[in-house]
């Protein structure tokens, strides 16, 4: 009841929910007291979350903050909520986004903005909450959730996490489902957790994952006690500092944030090293091809027949066409153009091939450096603070929003385990992230690190 007024009373500031299913959240409240009179408490009895709307949730709103999507509700559960409910936890709502997940600033919702909770010093402006998950992060920072779920394709769980001042971590692609979650980018697309702290987010990761045979990416390994990784020491762990992240232009509050965080770790008895990434650079560009491209073939879907929106035309061919122009934002527009491009013939092998043949560069830059002995690599998790609502220079120049997602898309190409932690505020009082880079599947040693940050 606390969380359902608290939403009431603060959604229409912040717009981080799409919808808010009260009676639903009562009854699962009400089960999960049963549950734990009769001391069966699962491992998040009664806890209250905020479910990103690219999640599958039955009979209830799931729109991928999308027109195309209106009205669907889907008959089945994803994966990943089904194993939070199972673990006693409750639904509070489904969580604002960028359409399809397209985006770093929340804008391109159908459903409008959402705002960040925080404001820099002594200002009133509205500052974006990042994206894709920004109802996730906003949601988590203003207390209108206990913890969220979220995705990340390129940066859309890290980057809000960046901006909100809470933990978000995207895990390595194939530890948790992707079954149920409306399809972006498949080969880069994973689930995890954004909550208050790096506990909370261990607790939440350990119950998203699960190996799942209606995943075929899902990897058969035995998912640990994240929590148990809490409180180790970091002493004798190898941390890698890259130098390619050390990026032209990058703010001076970036570098001292980033210089504070060596020497927390160093403090604590880490051994620091330099490491070099030397494909860093080609990630953004061939990220922002690989992601169009698997978009474009996913989207496809969306033909007015199966799901949501059907705008009539004379015939089958003008009734896609009608549908797909009202039913699509001009982001979506732009990934499915752009994909569609360079999948095309002529270009397939000078775009598309090109950018997977730079994709298995990146994934050997990581494997080379952690087959040195490194452990966990550190990098700012973002290029900058929040940024305001309908800022100028982004809305004029869409690259420049891509560049948002410089230190994040890597991850992604490569696989790995990324997680964004709170490192202090900027000269504003606006929260910074740092991020950790670890092994594939090597979510503990995150956790581990990220805790003596925070
Ligand atoms: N900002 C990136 C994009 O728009 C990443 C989005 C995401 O991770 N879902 O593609």
């Amino acid at each position: 009841d606390a969380y359902l007024g608290a939403i009431d009373a603060a959604n229409p500031t912040f717009n981080a929910y799409v919808a808010v299913t009260h009676d639903k959240a009562r009854a699962m409240a009400a089960a999960s007291d049963e549950r734990l009179g009769k001391g069966e408490a699962g491992a998040l009895e009664g806890i209250p979350l905020g479910i990103k709307d690219l999640f599958a949730t039955e009979g209830v709103h799931t729109q991928a903050a999308s027109h195309i999507l209106d009205g669907f509700k889907p008959r089945y559960e994803s994966t990943v909520t089904a194993n939070l409910w199972a673990d006693g936890a409750v639904m509070l709502g489904k969580l604002n986004m960028d359409e399809f997940a397209m985006g770093s600033s929340n804008e391109t919702s159908y459903y409008g903005a959402v705002t960040n909770p925080w404001r820099a010093n002594g200002s009133n402006k509205k500052l974006v909450p990042g994206g894709s998950s920004g109802g996730s992060a906003a949601a988590v920072s203003a207390w209108l959730c206990a913890g969220a779920t979220a995705t990340d394709t390129g940066g859309s769980i890290r980057q809000p996490a960046a901006f909100t001042g809470t933990v978000g971590i995207k895990p390595t692609y194939g530890r948790v489902s992707r079954w149920g979650v409306v399809a972006f980018a498949s080969s880069l697309d994973q689930a995890g957790p954004i909550a208050r702290d790096v506990r909370d987010a261990a607790i939440l990761l350990k119950s998203m994952a699960s190996v799942d045979q209606k995943d075929t990416t899902s990897v058969d390994l035995a998912i640990p006690d994240y929590e148990a990784a809490i409180g180790k020491s970091v002493k004798g762990m190898k941390v890698g500092i890259p130098r390619e992240y050390r990026v032209d232009g990058m703010p001076q509050e970036i570098e001292t944030l980033w210089q504070k965080g060596i020497a927390w770790l160093k403090e604590a008895g880490a051994e620091i090293v330099e490491i070099s990434l030397p494909h860093t650079k080609y990630a953004l560009p061939a990220y922002y091809i690989v992601a169009p491209a698997e978009a474009s073939s996913n989207l496809a879907r969306y033909d007015g027949v199966r799901y949501g929106l059907r705008v009539p035309g004379k015939d089958i061919a003008d009734m896609y066409e009608q549908t797909r122009a009202a039913g699509f934002g001009r982001e979506v527009k732009r990934r499915i153009m752009i994909g569609t491009y360079v999948l095309s013939a002529g270009y397939y092998d000078a775009y598309y091939l090109q950018a997977q043949k730079v994709r298995t560069l990146i994934k050997k830059d990581f494997e080379d450096v952690f087959a040195a002995g490194v452990d966990v690599i550190l990098t700012p998790a973002t290029p900058s603070a929040a940024f305001g609502v309908a800022d100028e220079e982004m809305a004029a120049d869409p690259v420049k929003m891509y560049l948002n997602d410089i230190f994040t898309v890597t991850v992604n190409m490569a696989g790995l385990p990324g997680i964004s932690v709170p490192a202090g505020l900027d000269e504003r009082g606006l929260p910074l992230g740092l991020q950790l880079i670890g092994r594939p599947f090597d979510e503990e040693t995150l956790f581990q690190t990220a805790h003596v940050i925070e």
